[in-house]
């Protein structure tokens, strides 16, 4: 393996130490059965993914099948309401509807690199099973998502999406049946098949280097951001940066950039649920506690005895009992500030943006939306939200509501 230099990092704050750490948090708490698999990627994936070749094709991809760069559009008629100037990063117009195929492209030709021919992965509303989904088909790989059985019974559509693209959909038939027992499921079948099959996590969560790694293939976010922003304002850097965070890889793309900037402020916007303390929410940096989830240290909804909590939210993608430990990091630092969003705010925000922009936007990312009432950012300030994917999966939720 030829290795060539990596680019030069800035000193910082916010990146991953060498052990997988972001102050307290990260790392990688596995089974020791899962030692070579994450082993093997922890040494290789800065060589492999700094490599001309895999910038080629990397980029070459995002352009021209993603459909990158996404606009950075100055929403007109939002900035008149909320008298500011608010420009919304538009990842709901990359292929598939979401950001999350920035990453799962970067994945899959890390796992060619590494000479696997398989794929596994775990999905909870089966956005990121569709991603993944998506790429296997796209370079001819195998295929197995697993997923919780009451997931699959809820989420027809993208279970359809799934199979009609050549991947395989094992359910998940343990403990609660969701999200949580698929990522088991998976791990499990990682730890059988170390040799051909690579697993592609869908967020910045897992064990060192997923965080990082992720963080790295969805920073093309405020790559672009940045330029975008010179172009169209002069200055590079924003007032405000604001994202929603699930696990936090599309808020971990928008702030990446960013992170060494103190006069930015990130914003970001938790799933509060029916509110923060109903006992129905995903409002994790407000109720959760520092623990192990799914191979990293950080922060994570839990009983007194370090039971995971279940989760609520209206939107599958931020209905997860954790944040990355980057997204610790940020909120112990305090580099980030955190709002939980209800249910009923990110509703109210999506019909907001929908009849000012004609935008329909993700429930997801319209919790980053309704974060703009709390801001109250200035009439000479500027705003960028992350409109991290598209809103026609969640039709029949709105409808409820109209
Ligand atoms: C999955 C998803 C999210 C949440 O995932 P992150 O890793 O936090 O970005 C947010 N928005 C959309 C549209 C999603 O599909």
């Amino acid at each position: 393996m030829t290795s060539i230099e990596q680019p030069k990092e800035k000193e910082t704050a916010f990146g991953v130490n060498e052990k997988g750490y972001y102050g307290q948090f990260g790392g990688a708490y596995i089974p020791e059965m899962l030692f070579p698999n994450v082993e093997e990627l922890q040494q290789n994936y800065l060589d492999i993914i700094y490599r001309p070749d895999f910038q080629e094709e990397f980029h070459g991809l995002l352009k021209n099948y993603v459909g990158r760069p996404t606009p950075l559009y100055l929403a007109n008629r939002l900035s008149e309401k909320y008298n500011t100037n608010i420009y919304l990063k538009r990842e709901d117009l990359c292929h598939t509807g979401a950001h999350k195929v920035n990453n799962t492209i970067g994945q899959i030709l890390l796992a060619k690199r590494l000479g696997k021919n398989k794929i596994v992965a775990e999905t909870g509303a089966g956005q990121h099973g569709v991603a993944t989904a998506t790429v296997c088909a796209l370079m001819g790989l195998e295929c197995i998502v697993y997923m919780g059985e009451i997931d699959i019974q809820r989420q027809a559509p993208n279970v359809a999406r799934m199979k009609m693209l050549g991947a395989e959909v094992r359910p998940a038939t343990s403990g609660s049946k969701t999200l949580k027992d698929a990522t088991n499921e998976a791990m499990r079948h990682w730890i059988n098949n170390p040799v051909d099959t690579h697993y592609i996590i869908g967020s910045v969560v897992g064990p060192h280097p997923y965080p990082d790694m992720v963080a790295r293939f969805q920073s093309v976010i405020s790559e672009e951001m940045r330029s975008q922003l010179l172009e169209q304002t002069g200055k590079e850097n924003p007032d405000y940066v604001i994202a929603c965070v699930g696990g936090g890889s599309n808020a971990a793309g928008a702030f990446y950039h960013f992170l060494d900037e103190p006069e930015v402020q990130l914003i970001a916007a938790e799933a509060g649920g029916h509110g923060i303390y109903s006992g129905l929410s995903a409002a994790t940096t407000f109720l959760g506690k520092p623990g192990v989830l799914h191979g990293s240290k950080s922060i994570l909804m839990q009983t007194e005895d370090g039971q995971v909590v279940e989760p609520h939210s209206i939107s599958a993608g931020l209905d997860y009992p954790g944040i990355g430990p980057l997204h610790a990091h940020l909120w112990e630092s305090g580099r980030a500030k955190f709002f939980a969003i209800t249910d009923d705010e990110s509703i109210q925000a999506g019909f907001e943006l929908t009849k000012l922009e004609g935008i329909i936007p993700a429930i997801e990312s319209a919790h980053a939306l309704a974060t703009l009432q709390y801001l109250k950012a200035g009439s000479d300030e500027t705003v960028v939200i992350n409109l991290s994917g598209r809103g026609d999966k969640d039709l029949a939720t709105y409808m409820k509501y109209l």
